[in-house]
């Protein structure tokens, strides 16, 4: 039987970092279910598609193809893993991502790899609706100063231009409407273990993920 292990938490609480090295650790597969729903916002964004206009974002959704392959994310067989960390992606992808219909498509996507593979996948949904019965779930939590810093660190590293308001703000509005929409909402699956990365290294919150998990 394949493995499937869930980490959810807000943004900025480690989840993707933590995720990909548990995957290398365990060799495993690591999902980004997040890049997902940024590549059909980077996708609606290219297009000029307005955001708040439900019928056509679903449109964008349906008629596109979204993979997975060496840690790298496929919009429609190309690869976007830089397009879809701008603040202008982020700052639209919650929107986004509420959208039912959306998310049923993703999920498909999802439950589809979870079949076919060993897998940790890191997202919001994941261990509360995607897999209620995964193997391992986690939640991570931390600070908002410090989940604003860490992504902060991040994108600054990667050349983006930013400060850490705007980077707070971004998380804080996104985590309101990530946890207050109808449809799987981002929640603490009641069988998840919870972990506040606030003041771990990597490496601890890393060890920490690894004890648990029996292979
Ligand atoms: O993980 P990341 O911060 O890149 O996710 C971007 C956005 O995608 C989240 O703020 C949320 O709106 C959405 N998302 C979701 N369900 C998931 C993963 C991400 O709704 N499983």
């Amino acid at each position: 039987n394949n493995l499937v292990i869930a980490v959810d938490g807000p943004a900025g609480a480690g989840k993707s970092t933590i995720a990909k090295i548990v995957a290398e650790k365990l060799n495993i597969n690591y999902i980004d279910t997040g890049a997902m729903y940024r590549a059909i916002t980077y996708k609606c964004l290219e297009n000029k598609v307005d955001i708040n206009n439900e019928e056509e974002v679903k449109k964008i959704a349906k008629n596109t193809n979204i993979d997975f392959k060496d840690n790298n994310i496929y919009l429609d067989g190309k690869i976007i893993n830089e397009e879809i960390r701008t603040m202008k992606v982020s700052n639209n992808v919650s929107n986004v991502a509420k959208i039912k219909e959306v998310r049923y498509l993703m999920v498909d996507v999802q439950r589809e790899i979870g079949k076919r593979n060993s897998v940790i996948l890191d997202g919001r949904d994941i261990g509360s609706y995607v897999f209620p019965n995964a193997h391992y779930k986690f939640f991570l939590i931390a600070t908002p100063q410090e989940r604003g810093s860490r992504r902060h660190r991040e994108l600054i590293e990667k050349g983006y231009e930013v400060t850490i308001d705007e980077i707070i703000n971004d998380i804080i509005k996104r985590d309101e409407i990530d946890s207050n929409r109808e449809f799987a909402p981002l929640v603490k699956a009641t069988d998840a273990i919870e972990i506040d990365t606030t003041g771990k290294s990597i490496n601890e919150v890393v060890e920490l993920v690894v004890s648990k998990i029996n292979i």
